[in-house]
């Protein structure tokens, strides 16, 4: 839906006036255009220009020229950063990732003609108005994904298009037009080839986007290419009473209702990638997954390293695949145990994904009260500030020397008082940990 007019900042008119004044042509385009035309505030504001990168360098005071390979150079005004690409065609791309070779171009139409789709392949300026040489606006309006100029071959020359087509999609809701989908299905394959840190941050966006459900339901043979582990869940069929989707339709279904985070996201895609693999059916028809979260944990160590996520991301949706199906507790002692065992952090995101877990099982999900019932336990127990670690335990390492402990003693002897503690047999005050220390190490003494 085209919503409003253009309005960009005072920097990018600027940079524009700068630059023309010297005898150049400029332009804002591509992701800044599309965004504006709907309504939305364009994150970055990218411009084109027939100036060589040199010339721009010359007539900027702050610039950066980390780009100047593919011919960006980034000025920096009113604390923005503005980058400023010449007008530019690509050569041959032997590898179906690179250009051989960059050349400049002297005509805007000619650099419009290098991008991906009809809707990033709009240049605006703010006196000459809009540059729209392959029906962008209209793409735009009727909401249509299109490739610009012949789709097999834009494909064949950088695979990540057609990744970049899905992620469009799950961001707008947008149809592809069916020849730039059939293009997509004949070159798929070629994403083998495209670097892994490229693959990643797509289908992070892609999975922190509004249409996702959409995108994981209608591209699904796309993202196999990439996530292959993915493809024995299609349609697999779960005989079991507590599902009624399929092991697919369920993962869609959980990742759409968690919250848009990429940890949460990639947790639900993952969380049952090991079902295929630990099926069983009992002698009443019933089937079952036992052992799924291990696998999973697995499979998902597996993807997310040949995909070279970045660690800390890795870690925390390994652990919460390992644990999804994991029970947190029914009642305060239970949920103490739990918080003292993973901590709040990953206690709030389990409830998190055993709540999409759950809404995704069925349309009528049953165990959604015994959920509520675990977080008000665990709000409850947050918020008397309890003590669940060894740091916020009344006595330390010192005390224990002082009670005549040493060597490992000390550290075994601290993990019994905490476990006291979070079990509810001792209050956390110095005085009652002191006493029930030094019995301890009597009774181990005597023993
Ligand atoms: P976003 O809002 O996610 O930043 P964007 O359209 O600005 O979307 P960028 O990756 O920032 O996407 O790219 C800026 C512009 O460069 C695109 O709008 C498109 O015109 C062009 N572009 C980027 N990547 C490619 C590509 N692989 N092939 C062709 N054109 C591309
Ligand atoms: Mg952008």
């Amino acid at each position: 839906m085209i919503r409003s007019a253009i309005v960009p900042p005072h920097a990018v008119c600027a940079a524009i006036e700068t630059l023309e004044h010297a005898g150049h042509t400029a332009w804002m385009v591509g992701g800044c255009v599309r965004d504006s035309l709907c309504g939305v505030m364009p994150h970055d504001w990218d411009l084109t220009t027939s100036a060589r990168p040199d010339e721009v360098q010359k007539l900027f005071p702050n610039v950066r020229l980390t780009g100047i390979q593919h011919g960006t150079v980034t000025v920096i005004m009113d604390d923005m950063a503005l980058e400023v690409t010449t007008y530019r065609g690509e050569g041959s791309y032997t590898d179906g990732r690179h250009p051989d070779a960059i050349c400049f171009l002297s005509r805007v139409e000619d650099d419009l003609a290098r991008r991906d789709f009809t809707i990033n392949a709009m240049a605006y300026h703010p006196v000459r108005g809009l540059c729209d040489p392959f029906g962008g606006r209209e793409d735009l309006q009727s909401g249509v994904l299109r490739a610009v100029g012949n789709p097999d071959l834009r494909f064949t020359e950088d695979a990540l298009r057609i990744l970049r087509g899905v992620r469009f999609a799950a961001k707008t809701g947008f149809e592809i037009e069916p020849d730039t989908v059939y293009a997509m299905y004949r070159q798929m394959q070629r994403l083998e080839c495209i670097a892994s840190e490229r693959v990643f941050a797509e289908l992070n966006t892609i999975l922190t986007s509004r249409y996702v459900g959409r995108a994981l339901r209608q591209y699904r043979a796309v993202l196999a290419v990439v996530l292959p582990e993915l493809s024995p869940m299609f349609g697999l069929c779960q005989h079991n009473p507590h599902h009624c989707y399929d092991v697919w339709e369920h993962t869609i279904r959980t990742v759409e209702a968690i919250p848009a985070q990429p940890v949460l996201r990639w947790t639900m895609l993952l969380h049952d990638s090991g079902k295929p693999h630990t099926y069983s059916m009992d002698e009443t028809g019933i089937g079952h997954f036992y052992g799924h979260p291990k696998m999973s944990a697995q499979l998902t160590q597996q993807i997310l390293k040949r995909l070279r996520a970045p660690n800390a991301l890795r870690t925390e949706v390994e652990t919460l695949v390992a644990l999804h199906d994991h029970g947190l507790g029914q009642d305060e002692r239970q949920v103490r145990r739990s918080l003292a065992k993973h901590g709040e952090t990953v206690v709030r995101q389990l409830l998190s994904v055993k709540k999409a877990d759950y809404t995704g099982q069925n349309t009528f999900p049953i165990h959604l009260q015994e959920l509520q019932h675990t977080e008000r336990l665990v709000n409850g127990i947050c918020a008397q500030a309890p003590c669940l670690t060894l740091k916020t335990l009344a006595v330390d390492g010192y005390t224990m020397q002082e009670l005549g402990f040493s060597g490992t003693e000390i550290g075994e002897g601290l993990r019994w008082l905490l476990t006291q503690v979070v079990e509810g047999h001792l209050p956390n005050e110095p005085h009652a940990l002191r006493t029930c220390a030094s019995e301890w190490k009597e009774s181990r003494h005597d023993r």
